[in-house]
């Protein structure tokens, strides 16, 4: 009798913790995004309302081909929650155990493109030395990592795994920054502006979940000498990149917040003009000749000191043949640019957006079922 008791008991209980795992599960998504069990139930909460904020957006009119650029049919709630949807599916706190969330296959894996060096990007501000990452689009830069490595990845989210197919996989950290007032425009986390700020990190994520190829990613490169963020990986090549998309988008949202303050609104451009001021230019004619001009130099240098100098090693007759025939190259470099220059300024590559490797695409009718369960 005792035995029965026994076991009936460990069945309830097992029969509880069942229902409260489905409770759990079923807590943990909304919208069609899902959320970890790790992350706060106050942060779930904010990022809900924030949710529901930007579904409720109205239409608004385009802004310096934003439209063209994320090729979204009409900018408003419904379509920007489509986007989203479709580009980030889990979202991760910034603690998390690597080791259970992140594994390799061991399976060999043919990638639709070979590798190339992956970056991991993250979005946030460096104080000092400390960086605080607001958000960081881990699906895109793991997916990136096993194409490198040649090794199917996976992710391990709420004691589901996942392969990671594509950068579409669409898993976003949010770093504890992101539900931080110190690190928004406005001290109150609810008010408009900040969920405008937090909804364009949001965006600026979700392009890293698309791309193929050279563009898989649309990762960042190194800002440029003299730029405010010399050195460091937070500008884009890309006309349509993660930076080119966003200051885009807070434009579109200067031009349209009818409840933004005035304040709030120039807030939203400076957000835009700081977006747009890491945008980086392809190298000119000019800058290349430059370049060719001080190599030319360089073997001018050489050459005048062999007339004078029997240095056997550098001025050998078959490294005089060797450095004459580089000068000549280089020359002809130089001549050829000039023989091309049309006077145009040089225009940013728009990079191919479609994504790489196996994913799901909800059509706007099925995102906007999630909405209403
Ligand atoms: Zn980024």
């Amino acid at each position: 009798m005792w035995k029965l008791n026994k076991k009936l008991w460990a069945l309830l209980s097992l029969c509880f913790v069942l229902f409260q795992d489905l409770a759990r599960a079923a807590d943990s998504s909304y919208g069609g995004f899902i959320f970890s069990n790790q992350i706060p139930a106050d942060h779930i909460e904010l990022i809900k309302e924030d949710i529901n904020f930007a579904y409720s957006l109205p239409t608004m009119r385009d802004s310096n081909n934003f439209q063209l650029f994320s090729e979204m049919k009409v900018i408003n709630g419904p379509h920007i929650h489509n986007w989203l949807v479709n580009r980030i599916r889990y979202f991760i706190p910034e603690q998390i155990d690597f080791e259970t969330f992140f594994g390799l296959t061991g399976q060999d894996y043919k990638y639709l493109t070979p590798p190339s060096l992956p970056t991991l990007y993250r979005r946030g501000t460096q104080r000092s030395d400390v960086v605080t990452v607001l958000a960081t689009n881990l699906g895109g830069a793991l997916y990136l990592y096993g194409r490198q490595n040649k090794n199917l990845g996976t992710v391990t989210i709420n004691g589901k795994t996942k392969p990671i197919l594509s950068p579409r996989i669409g898993v976003i950290q949010l770093g504890d920054a992101y539900f931080s007032s110190d690190y928004s425009p406005s001290l109150d986390l609810k008010s408009v502006i900040n969920r405008f700020y937090r909804l364009s990190t949001l965006l600026h994520e979700a392009r890293h979940s698309d791309g193929n190829g050279q563009s898989t990613g649309f990762l960042h490169v190194k800002c440029p000498k003299g730029h405010a963020y010399e050195d460091e990986r937070a500008c884009d090549k890309y006309e349509n990149g993660a930076y080119g998309l966003e200051a885009r988008f807070n434009r579109v949202l200067s031009k349209n917040c009818r409840q933004c303050s005035v304040s709030e609104i120039e807030v939203l451009r400076v957000m835009s003009l700081d977006n747009l001021s890491r945008l980086i230019l392809p190298t000119t004619d000019q800058d290349k000749v430059k370049h060719l001009r001080h190599a030319l130099s360089t073997f001018e240098y050489i050459l005048k000191l062999c007339e004078t100098t029997k240095d056997e090693a550098s001025c050998s007759p078959k490294k005089m043949k060797e450095n004459t025939q580089k000068h000549a190259e280089i020359r002809n470099q130089i001549e050829e640019l000039f023989r091309n220059r049309k006077g145009a300024k040089p225009q940013r590559t728009v990079g191919d957006s479609r994504p790489e490797g196996f994913f799901e695409e909800f059509s706007i009718e099925q995102t906007r079922e999630f909405m209403q369960k």
